[in-house]
């Protein structure tokens, strides 16, 4: 039996379904999650369908997921969208429930669950759940699944411009285009930034650093952070500005934590950086990948491993 077969059998054993999604969502992680909430339960009016997980104020124009009663997972089948490896699953009682599924599209390093259905060619998470549809008979999109899942694709293609976007991610978006939601406002929602992030693009603009082989850096300390009013979640618009630089290859925005640690958040144009992101308690896709780093004595040897990334690179300049 296909794999989509598989899970959809399971989704029609039980009656009530969980879905998680990873912590620090992303436009993908609500996407995939709202958005298979919603077919599974124009499908199935009569079960209890919940999608899980801290609700993030700037990403609550897509979906508000819910916090949920631990008692419910008892008899519960429980998915997971969008989410490489068990810890960075929000919601600590994702490992509760009867049956546990996974559904992802970043490299399969932790194979969770009893049943994995992962698709590394994938864009996005959200192309997958479009794909889940259009196998299932049973199920069908609504202008509201579409909507969500729109953003989870553009999301995670950076509106089409990443290498992730396939034939198939275009034929995909299509589809969901044919559904009565407001495309050009879910286009604007995902390029507006406030004010303060404004202000910070400015400051990684002024203060990027450059290495000698064109791997490029910042770090946002906490105080810097407190200075534009911002937290770590504000990061996120900024992340692919260095990359808009001609002659940039791959670079790292490095994130003070409330504990003092370290985020690194890393991307790149043409050098695979994600076995970097290993080395660093991380991991990710081969040009965008994050990890952690517990000292900022550390740094320096990270910025040198990068810029070897960069130098050691002989594809094409990707500007
Ligand atoms: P981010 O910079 O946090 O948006 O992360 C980019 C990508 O890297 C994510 O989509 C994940 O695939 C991966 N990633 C980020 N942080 C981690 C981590 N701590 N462990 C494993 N993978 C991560």
């Amino acid at each position: 039996m296909a794999i989509e077969q598989e899970i959809f059998k399971k989704i029609a054993e039980f009656s009530t379904i969980i879905i998680h999604r990873h912590q620090r969502p992303d436009p993908d992680a609500y996407g995939s999650q709202g958005g298979l909430a919603e077919i599974l339960q124009t499908a199935f009016p009569e079960k209890k369908i919940y999608a899980v997980g801290e609700n993030i104020h700037g990403l609550s124009w897509i979906n508000q997921p819910v916090e949920i009663d631990s008692k419910l997972y008892q008899n519960a089948l429980v998915i997971v969208t969008d989410t490489a490896n068990q810890p960075r699953i929000d919601g600590k009682h994702f490992n509760e429930g009867k049956f546990l599924i996974k559904i992802d599209h970043h490299p399969n390093e932790d194979p969770y669950g009893d049943l994995c259905w992962v698709n590394a060619n994938a864009s996005s998470c959200s192309e997958m759940i479009v794909d889940f549809v259009n196998a299932i008979q049973e199920l069908q999109l609504t202008a509201a699944a579409a909507r969500m899942l729109y953003a989870g694709i553009i999301g995670d293609t950076g509106r089409f411009m990443y290498d992730a976007t396939t034939p198939h991610t275009m034929r995909v978006t299509a589809q969901l285009m044919e559904y009565d939601f407001d495309q050009a406002a879910v286009n604007r929602k995902m390029d507006n930034i406030s004010l303060p992030v404004a202000r910070l693009a400015a400051y990684v603009y002024q203060n990027l650093q450059i290495t000698d082989h064109h791997a490029a850096y910042i770090v946002l300390k906490r105080e810097t952070m407190e200075k534009f009013a911002l937290k770590d979640a504000g990061t996120a618009p900024i992340v692919p500005l260095p990359g808009k630089i001609i002659g940039i290859k791959c670079w790292t925005i490095i994130v003070q934590q409330k504990d003092h640690s370290f985020r690194l958040r890393i991307r790149s144009k043409g050098p695979i950086i994600n076995e970097l992101a290993k080395e660093y308690h991380g991991g990710g896709h081969p040009l965008a990948s994050g990890a952690v780093m517990a000292d900022e004595s550390e740094i320096p040897a990270y910025i040198k491993k990068l810029d070897a990334i960069a130098a050691g690179y002989t594809g094409e300049e990707n500007d």
